[in-house]
């Protein structure tokens, strides 16, 4: 006999929220939806999702929660602000929150929903909106691991592999160790092309030569075209990325940790922000780098 699926409620329909709940209505389960701009909520309701007006609408009739929205302040304020989710939740449910955010938020979090008889985990993802539209993210999961079990086959809906990383906070740790090297990288993809361009290397060229040698990567192919077509839309937008350098710099102060690259690069991304840069996809450090060294397209 095969048992019933959970019910889904999900709050957060961003760049990341829309495609994953399309692929877990594509799986099967009944979800209902909130966003704040409700209207966004459309095209998930073609395909099948319940819509609900409000956060605490949403959680009464769900068996397990997922939040994937913009940072720790969001997350706190939609659980735990006015008219918060949590306050409408019941002993017995699931909060899964997907969202990047501070560890030791996350674990705040997962206290407090427990004292409520709430199970909680922290389940941020490794991968932009094209991983998240193909169900290939990589989900990186803190807290109880019988629910990391229980809730595995939602996971296995969004991602091509999630991990347990212990207790709540975990996840979220692990997530700003990958999302560190993602920023460092793009500062030192840009920073690369920067030299060539001062040295009079053609563009094209030399990021073919890149894509032959040891340092090509999944990631260097996935940017290599907005970089040659100079259009950067959002799939990982800028402000992400500077919040989690923010975020990893702040984690690294309490372990201790020293991290001279991610202070360096963090810099370079809070300027691109302050220049308007927030909204654009992380590859716009390019153009930051290059206003850097004089070079203004
Ligand atoms: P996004 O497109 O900016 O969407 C943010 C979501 O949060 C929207 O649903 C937004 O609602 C909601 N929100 C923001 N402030 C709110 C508030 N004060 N009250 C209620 N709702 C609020 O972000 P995203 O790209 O989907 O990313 C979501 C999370 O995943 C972030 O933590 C990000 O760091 C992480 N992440 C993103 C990527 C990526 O490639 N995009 C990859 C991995 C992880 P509205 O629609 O009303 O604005």
């Amino acid at each position: 006999m095969t048992q019933a699926l959970p019910k889904l409620g999900w709050i957060g329909l961003g760049n990341m929220g829309i495609p994953m709940v399309a692929n877990l209505l594509a799986a099967g389960y009944d979800v209902t939806v909130y966003n704040r701009t409700l209207d966004k909520a459309d095209a998930l309701r073609a395909k099948g999702a319940q819509v609900a007006s409000t956060a605490q609408e949403l959680v009464s009739g769900v068996d397990i929660v997922i939040t994937m929205l913009t940072d720790s302040a969001t997350v706190e304020a939609v659980l735990f602000g006015e008219a918060g989710a949590a306050a409408a939740m019941r002993a017995g449910q699931t909060l899964i929150d997907m969202s990047t955010i501070a560890p030791e938020t996350s674990r705040s979090i997962g206290a407090r929903l427990r004292a409520q008889g709430i199970g909680f985990l922290d389940a941020p993802v490794s991968g932009s909106v094209k991983p998240a539209t193909d169900g290939t993210l990589v989900i990186l999961v803190g807290g109880d691991k019988e629910l990391y079990e229980t809730c595995s086959p939602i996971f296995r809906a969004l991602g091509k592999a999630s991990y347990h990383f212990g207790e709540n906070g975990q996840g979220a740790n692990a997530k700003l160790a990958v999302n560190l090297m993602l920023g460092i990288t793009m500062q030192g993809l840009s920073e690369a092309l920067v030299l060539a361009e001062k040295t009079g290397l053609d563009r094209q060229t030399v990021l073919d030569m890149f894509g032959q040698t040891a340092i090509a990567s999944p990631i260097l192919a996935m940017k290599t075209p907005s970089i040659l077509a100079g259009h950067f839309d959002a799939a990982f937008a800028l402000k992400h990325m500077e919040k989690d350098f923010g975020l990893a710099l702040e984690a690294a102060k309490t372990a201790e940790a020293s991290l001279p690259a991610t202070s360096a690069a963090h810099q370079t991304f809070v300027a691109a922000k302050a220049n308007g840069h927030g909204d654009q996809d992380i590859a716009v450090i390019l153009l930051q780098l290059e206003a850097m060294s004089g070079i203004n397209r």
